[in-house]
Order: C-alpha cells, then sequence, then structure tokens
C-alpha cells in the first residue's frame, strides 16, 4: 500500500485523515513513511475533525486553460495542529483566520476534500 492509500480510502469513507506516529505520537500531513520528528516507520491513521481556520489562500488559474473558473486554493491549519492544502469553495476569497471545515465532493469521478466557511453552529 502507497504512502497515500490511507487518506484516499478515508476520503471515500467521508473521514479525513491523518498519520499519527507509533512512537512519539505527532502528526503528520502529507503522508510520509518516515516520521519527521523521531524518524519512526511506525504510524496509524487518525480520523481528525476537519475544522480549521485559514492559514493563507491563492487564487490559482489554470495557465492553459484559461476559460476555465479559477480556483480558491487555501492552506489550512487543522485543529490537529497540521496542515492541508485544499480548495475552498462556497467563497472566492476569505479572511485569514476565518474557520473552514471540511466537505467531501465527488469531482471528475473522484472524492475529493474541500474546505467551506464554516457555519459556525458548532464553534
Ligand atoms: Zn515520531
Amino acid at each position: 500500500m502507497s504512502d497515500e492509500a490511507f487518506f484516499w480510502e478515508g476520503v471515500d469513507r467521508g473521514q479525513l485523515l491523518a498519520q499519527k506516529c507509533g512512537d512519539c505520537g505527532s502528526l503528520r500531513h502529507p503522508p510520509l513513511p518516515m516520521c519527521p520528528a523521531c524518524q519512526s516507520l511506525n504510524w496509524t491513521a487518525q480520523a481528525l475533525s476537519g475544522h480549521g481556520r485559514v492559514h493563507g489562500w491563492i487564487v490559482s488559474k489554470h495557465p492553459s486553460r484559461p476559460d476555465e473558473s479559477p480556483r480558491t486554493v487555501v492552506l489550512v491549519d487543522l485543529e490537529e495542529g497540521i496542515r492541508m492544502v485544499s480548495n475552498l469553495e462556497g467563497a472566492s476569497h476569505i479572511e485569514i483566520g476565518a474557520p473552514v471545515e471540511v466537505v467531501f465532493r465527488e469531482i471528475g469521478g473522484a472524492t475529493l476534500p474541500q474546505f467551506r466557511p464554516a457555519t459556525g453552529a458548532s464553534r
């Protein structure tokens, strides 16, 4: 199994997962075979809340397909202390530090995690 397979299997089930080191317990994303903190090869998959805050964002335009609508790429600081790059939906721009939550969308035949502004009801 590739290092990323568990992540996409989680996404298929509607779960956002990260690797948790089996020795020092630190979380990491994107998936890596070895813990950057302690070099351990042991890890387990940890479910994440899917809640976080916007660390930064850019509007990405496809250079060879100028007619395609630009997408907003967000860097999200997840509650668990790791960062994830994803697409933002439901807004073309967002405040730095604004709360966001994960949603799973079928795009081009694959399920992908996306983030949208959090509805605010839960936090
Ligand atoms: Zn470790």
